[in-house]
């Protein structure tokens, strides 16, 4: 798709910032509506398919799939012993990457940690500052919240509750199920509601045996809820039905889009329309206010290549940066009329940071499957999700909220877990015999949103272009350490149950920031005193101001968030479109 010339003559109907999940759903539902959009992404627009090359086999990469030596990409160890920014300690290193970087196929997708610091806590900040951002690669686990979460609040007391309910939000998960496709079975669970699933993936054995093992515990485990298409989507020539290729076990994306990803999912077809103007290489620095009304005028932005500063006015400005990045641009857009930053009358904006806890977890082995021939289990886009069981109908002692596992088995590529020791080809043997038995899963649980856990803007560190980095000052509470202890113990406890022989239980806690499901930094609500946007993720203060990520969220629940940023997106920009064409913006 070829992008079009920013007009900087022309006041655009919306600028929307960032190209990911949200920005790409701003994309498709504003352009639907008529609207002349500008969208703004900071990186480049990668040739996505050339990076990700899903089909190519281990020996015909010169790294075996695994870095160059001169990239480093960050261990568990480096993000606890230093502290951010992680480059120093790393010079031999040309490039540093997160965690998340660690592979051939990704490097180009994460960013250089140099080029992007940050200070204060430790933090494992993945980024992917590319046309598409973190969907070229996320894990599409799709999931619902319920009003478990929305209504958190009113059933423990802790936090806020939402100012929507689940009735709000059910016909926008339908349209984003419909329009971009999930795969999964029903379960008719009042706390993570069933989607409009296409043809699911099947479960193999040793998930089977914990399934029914579960099953009598009153727990349940179903298939994976990816965001993919398995039965294909008409309406979309830009993506494949998933054809189980085995690729989805490497990390990294998927090369025929059958997951979903924003560009190919989203943002060509909102090109399509002809009303969408893009702009790769556009770092935004600041979000300009009309000095008369303040409200947002348009935006001022950076050529990442060149330098050069561009400023483009529009009628509406959404930010859909993600979560940290979008507030970081809210901080820096101070006026004379906004002077603690935009949408920032409250003070909360950067805080009630939450996102999700994550480590503790357990791999077995089903002796029953113990030199059984080798089953096709990579060829899925995910194996399992064990859904929450805490804090339901019994109130748990120890701590609020709750947490799911994801996990999986069976025979991959590469065997996922292996105990055996040697060399040689009793070693092979017993690699072989052993693999297809494995069976482990890791939790994932919520992290409470409280205001003293936050980000603002470091007052020296700088990025590449000049912008101010973020701070972080973020850490794990009592309640996420007592919950990651429950996590361990029941982890290790459903696997005995399942009749399953224990190879490992991991019981360490990852760093912040692991399950890249960053949240809350620009929370909705009813008060203005206490939230930054309105439940259309519209701002308090500027009402053609919109922030459309998962800034707004309430709390983390513990479901994977990027369904429900896509769904609220969706209702925001109908919001926003009908506020606009009656002159109330
Ligand atoms: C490896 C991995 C696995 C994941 N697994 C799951 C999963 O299983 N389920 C799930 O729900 N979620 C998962 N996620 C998280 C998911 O990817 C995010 O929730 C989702 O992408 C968030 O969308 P977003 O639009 O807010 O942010 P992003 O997708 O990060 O997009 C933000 C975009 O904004 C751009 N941008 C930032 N700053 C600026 C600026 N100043 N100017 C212009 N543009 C800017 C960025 O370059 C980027 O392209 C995973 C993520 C990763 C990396
Ligand atoms: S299993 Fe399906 S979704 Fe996953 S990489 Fe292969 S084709 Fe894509």
């Amino acid at each position: 798709m070829a992008e079009s010339e920013v007009n900087l003559t022309k006041t655009y109907d919306a600028i929307v910032i960032g190209s990911g999940a949200a920005g790409g759903m701003a994309a498709h539902v504003l352009t639907r509506h008529g609207l002349q959009v500008l969208l703004l992404e900071a990186g480049k627009k990668l040739p996505v398919e050339k990076e990700l090359r899903s089909m190519e086999w281990p020996y015909d990469n010169p790294y075996r799939g695994q870095l160059s030596p001169d990239q480093h990409s960050l261990t568990f160890n480096e993000y606890t012993i230093r502290n951010p920014p992680y480059g120093p300690g790393s010079e031999k290193a040309k490039h540093l990457k997160s965690y998340i970087g660690s592979s051939d196929y990704v490097k180009n997708i994460v960013v250089d940690e140099r080029e992007n610091p940050f200070t204060g806590t430790n933090y494992a900040w993945v980024r992917a500052r590319c046309l598409g951002g973190k969907t070229n690669i996320w894990g599409r686990l799709a999931l619902r919240l319920s009003d478990y979460d929305f209504k958190a609040k009113s059933r423990d007391g802790y936090g806020e509750d939402w100012p929507i309910s689940y009735s709000d939000i059910a016909p926008y998960y339908d349209k984003v199920d419909l329009y971009l496709g999930i795969t999964g079975v029903k379960e008719n669970l009042p706390y993570l509601p069933d989607s409009i699933f296409q043809r699911p993936t099947k479960l193999n054995c040793a998930e089977v045996t914990l399934k029914d093992s579960l099953a009598k515990m009153g727990r349940v485990l179903t298939q994976y809820r990816a965001g993919i298409t398995s039965d294909g989507l008409k309406h979309n020539k830009y993506r494949s039905r998933c054809y189980g290729r085995g690729a989805c076990e490497r990390k990294g994306g998927c090369d025929i889009h059958a997951a979903f990803d924003s560009p190919t999912g989203l943002i060509y077809p909102a090109m399509d329309t002809g009303n969408l103007a893009l702009r790769t290489n556009a770092v935004v620095r600041e979000i300009t206010v009309d000095p008369q009304t303040g409200k947002a005028s348009g935006v001022h932005f950076i050529d990442s290549q060149t330098m050069k500063d561009y400023a483009v006015r529009a009628k509406v400005v959404v930010v859909a940066a993600s979560t940290l990045e979008s507030a970081r641009l809210l901080l820096l857009s101070k006026s004379r009329l906004h002077p603690n930053g935009l949408a920032n009358s409250s003070g909360h904006v950067g805080h009630n940071f939450c996102e999700h806890i994550m480590g503790p977890g357990v791999t077995g082995r089903a002796r029953n499957l113990v030199g059984k021939p080798p089953t096709l289990d990579d060829g899925r886009p995910g194996g399992f999700y064990l859904t929450r069981f805490r804090n339901l109908a019994e109130k748990h002692p120890k701590f609020i909220r709750g947490y799911g596992f994801e996990g999986g088995s069976g025979s991959t590529m590469f065997p996922r877990v292996t105990d055996a020791h040697g060399f040689g080809a009793a070693f092979k043997e017993e690699v072989r015999k052993n693999q297809g038995a494995f069976i482990s899963m890791g939790a994932f649980g919520e992290v409470l949103a409280r205001y003293e856990n936050y980000v603002d803007l470091d007052p020296v560190v700088k990025d590449k272009w000049g912008v101010p980095a973020l701070r972080f000052h973020y850490k794990f509470g009592d309640n996420e350490h007592r919950m990651a202890e429950d996590m361990k113990e029941t982890a290790q406890e459903m696997f005995e149950a399942a009749g399953f022989e224990i190879t490992h239980v991991s019981s360490r806690v990852l760093t912040e920031g692991w399950s890249i499901h960053e949240l809350g930094t620009a929370r909705m609500g009813n008060d203005p005193k206490t939230s930054v946007l309105n439940q259309f993720q519209q701002s308090h203060d500027v009402k053609n101001l919109f922030v459309v990520d998962g800034s707004a969220f309430v709390n983390a629940s513990c479901q994977n968030p990027t369904w429900t940023i896509m769904s609220l997106c969706w209702r925001s920009c109908d919001y926003l479109a009908d506020e606009l064409s009656k002159g109330n913006l």
